[in-house]
């Protein structure tokens, strides 16, 4: 029997493989190719507090942007371990951008007070973070296979049933499961998210009685630009912390409308103004770049100019048409600050799918990243402290039908539905609406995938309703 099953190859999943030790049996299971995960296209950076004096510094910025939502106990066990995390990594080979001098370069981005985000070849920090820990796991990772359902009897998990990519059911046992299944993006038709996430662990724990909590907080974009194929890429918030502008067709930069910080102003802020300026005036807004010399794009945004070049645009001379768009959840499956899931003797969820509070209602721009790496390895150590094990017993396979025909129509109802009631800003009345129409998707003939995706879609509608005042980045209109 396997020892510690990791569900997703995110940063999360491979940093918590690291982190066992080789005499271990561990395997890493993945729902498509290991890099399909959100922590692959992550852009800015990782936040680390400096030293052991910025500590305090970095706390009082996440519990601020949190609005003070935050749990200070999951931020003083982010912060306080930020340095020990990032010591290991560097030690372990891993290379941050450097100054001419030869050390770490740390930039700025909104809402904390110092330069504190470490970043790698310029704006690609999770594709080469996610390599080089694809490189250091020593354990198994098996790819295309999608959990279907964890195995739970009298509180204890034996382990989770798999869809294989020969469409086979099966078990796999293992002595503790760890969920690292990142956040909840495909529920919403304009998504900064790898297509693969799309809450089906959070609907399952929902199906197995397990609390989520906070689902309703959630960050949207303000800057993406929103390609052909719908997909939402997303135009990194350092651009404008670069002179990069927001304005509409007549070259107006109206943010000054909402906030006097204009471009700089806080991510939610931003995306609202967007929202509400396109909805009043029906305009196209565009990010522009005018005042950016081309070959200080190239190499302060080598991936982001080589993507907006491969659309077809000419940089730094066209302005970018932009959208805001669905990007990170804060709530997710409850945790302890070892990870570890009440109630349920040996499960584990770290990453963004878990909700220890450490993002409060707002979370502080790269922290997710650091999150990544801090909560895993403490799931981990903890695991190995308490060795649980038990008797196995097992489980069949029940017959289901996992998709049906009318899945995809319905599936892009909800992404509508998401996106136009449950997005940016919410009414009460859109929000009584939309529960309604999901509990009528989920009384349909549905396949069980869908039905995962849709139970979390409804805690997120049912959680907004009981949130009746704005909090962070939720916002409600009664
Ligand atoms: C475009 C973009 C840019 C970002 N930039 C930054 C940044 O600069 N700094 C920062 O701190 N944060 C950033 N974030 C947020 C950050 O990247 C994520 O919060 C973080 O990487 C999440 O890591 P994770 O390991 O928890 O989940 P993910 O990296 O999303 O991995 C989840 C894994 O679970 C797998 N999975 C999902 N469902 C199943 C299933 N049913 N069965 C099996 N496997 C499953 C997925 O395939 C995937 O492998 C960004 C996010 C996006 C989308």
């Amino acid at each position: 029997m396997i020892d510690i099953l990791i569900i997703g190859s995110g940063v999360a999943g491979l940093y918590a493989g690291v982190n066992t030790p080789k005499s271990k049996n561990c395997l890493i299971i993945t729902k498509g190719m290991p890099w399909q995960s959100n922590s692959f296209y992550a852009q800015g950076g990782v936040a680390t507090a400096l030293n052991k004096k910025d500590i305090q510094l970095h706390i009082n910025d996440t519990m601020k942007a949190g609005d003070n939502y935050c749990s200070l106990e999951a931020v003083k066990a982010l912060s306080e371990n930020s340095l020990s995390v990032i010591d290991d990594i560097i030690k372990m080979g891993f290379e941050f951008d450097k100054d001419e001098n030869g050390k770490l370069a740390y930039t700025k981005e909104g809402a904390h007070s110092s330069k504190r985000i470490l970043h790698a070849n310029g704006d690609a920090t999770g594709r080469f973070l996610h390599s080089f820990l694809m490189q250091k796991n020593p354990h198994a990772i098996e790819s295309n296979l999608i959990v279907t359902d964890l195995l739970i009897k009298d509180n204890i998990c034996y382990g989770v049933e798999v869809l294989d990519s020969n469409n086979k059911l099966k078990h796999i046992y293992a002595k503790s499961v760890v969920i690292a299944s990142g956040g909840i993006g495909s529920l919403y038709k304009y998504s900064t998210n790898e297509k693969s996430i799309s809450g089906d662990l959070h609907g399952i724990c929902i199906n197995k009685g397990i609390e989520l909590i906070d689902m309703e907080l959630m960050q949207f974009h303000p800057t993406s630009y929103i390609s052909k194929d719908k997909t939402a890429n997303l135009l990194s918030e350092a651009l404008r912390g670069e002179g990069a502008l927001i304005v509409d067709e007549y070259n107006r930069r109206f943010l000054f409308d909402y906030d006097e910080r204009a471009e700089l102003a806080p991510r939610d802020v931003v995306s609202r103004a967007i929202f509400d300026y396109q909805q009043k005036n029906s305009t196209k807004v565009y990010l522009s770049f005018e005042n950016f010399d081309k070959n200080f794009f190239k190499i302060r945004f080598p991936n982001i100019y080589k993507t907006l070049s491969e659309f077809g645009f000419t940089l730094p001379r066209d302005k970018i048409k932009i959208s805001p768009a669905y990007h990170y959840s804060m709530g997710g499956i409850k945790t302890d600050l070892n990870g570890k899931i009440p109630n349920i003797k040996n499960l584990y969820a770290i990453g963004e799918v878990a909700c220890t509070r450490v993002h409060g209602a707002n979370r502080l721009a790269s922290n997710s990243l650091l999150e990544t790496l801090v909560f895993p390895k403490r799931a981990i150590d903890d695991i190995l402290s308490k060795n649980f094990n038990f008797k196995k017993i097992d489980f069949k396979i029940k017959d289901k039908e996992l998709e049906k025909k009318d899945d995809l129509k319905i599936e892009l109802e909800l992404q509508n539905l998401m996106w136009n009631f449950i997005g940016i800003i919410r009414y009460k009345d859109k929000l009584k609406f939309s529960l309604q129409e999901i509990d009528k998707f989920l009384s349909s003939d549905i396949g069980e995938l869908l039905k995962f995706k849709l139970l979390t879609a409804k805690s997120i509608v049912k959680q907004a309703l009981n949130r009746k005042k704005s909090l962070g980045a939720h916002y409600i209109i009664n």
